[in-house]
């Protein structure tokens, strides 16, 4: 139901965590947070998550001692396909735990690509139509596509309602997101970049936005944001200054 994406100067896992406190208000039924612990091809992803309210994962979270990481995605989540439990809740990572991924929405065919991976041994940890698409990314970039260009291939196989967020640890410098009939908004820093479903994810830290556009895909890194469609050709956002107070 709320989403947070970060990479820039500050502790990531500060800034994503802020930013699902400040989305609390929509609902939701459990939280969690992936950040990537740089290391070349040997980073990996730290992830938490857990049922219940944004304290019960704070509490997981106070408890684990983490290098520092600049590079980070976080979820609430409103249960659609399957129960609100530890398991269910977001990041879902892919096999070799290299991808993390976040989605608001709905996954429409996600039976039928379940089906697919596990006739090719995959397993999948919980009953949500998101998994198979941590799977798809995972599968993409092990490849060898950047993330960018697996989120445009992945995007072109779903179907249904979605904001998406992921991260690959072999690739810390990055964040991507994309959208298809669900919200998603750029905060554009100095360095820094948020995205979020809505803009109190990230009000606290700037207030110029970037709308994106239907079926775009988008690439946040400390000084850029780029934009496409599903297919790679060049896009743009909808630049505008947010000058209410939350
Ligand atoms: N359909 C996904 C799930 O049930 C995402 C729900 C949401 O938008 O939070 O896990």
């Amino acid at each position: 139901c709320g989403i947070v994406g970060y990479v820039g100067p500050k502790q990531a896992q500060d800034v994503v965590v802020e930013g699902l406190r400040r989305l609390e208000y929509r609902g939701y039924d459990s939280a969690g947070v992936a950040l990537v612990i740089p290391g070349g091809a040997s980073g990996v992803i730290a992830e938490a998550k857990k049922a219940g309210k944004l304290a019960n994962l704070e509490k997981v979270i106070a408890d684990s001692t983490l290098p520092p990481s600049h590079t980070g995605i976080g979820h609430t989540r409103w249960a659609t396909h399957g129960a609100p439990t530890d398991a269910n809740a977001h990041p879902h990572l892919g096999s070799e735990r290299r991808v993390a991924l976040v989605h608001n929405g709905i996954i429409e065919n996600f039976a039928e690509l379940r089906t697919r991976l596990e006739d090719d041994d995959h397993v999948l940890l919980s009953e949500t139509d998101t998994e198979v698409a941590a799977h798809l990314l995972e599968l993409a970039v092990a490849a060898g596509a950047d993330l960018t260009t697996a989120m445009q291939q992945v995007c072109r196989r779903l179907e249904g309602a979605f904001t998406l967020v992921a991260v690959d640890a072999h690739d810390p410098d990055r964040v991507v997101a994309a959208r298809r009939n669900s919200p998603l908004v750029v905060g554009v820093g100095e360095g820094e970049h948020f995205l979020g479903s809505d803009v109190a994810a990230f009000i606290e830290h700037t207030r110029e936005a970037l709308e994106l556009g239907q079926d775009q895909v988008v690439t946040i890194t400390r000084d850029a944001v780029a934009i496409t469609d599903f297919d790679g050709r060049p896009g743009e956002g909808r630049a505008y200054h947010v000058d209410w107070d939350l």
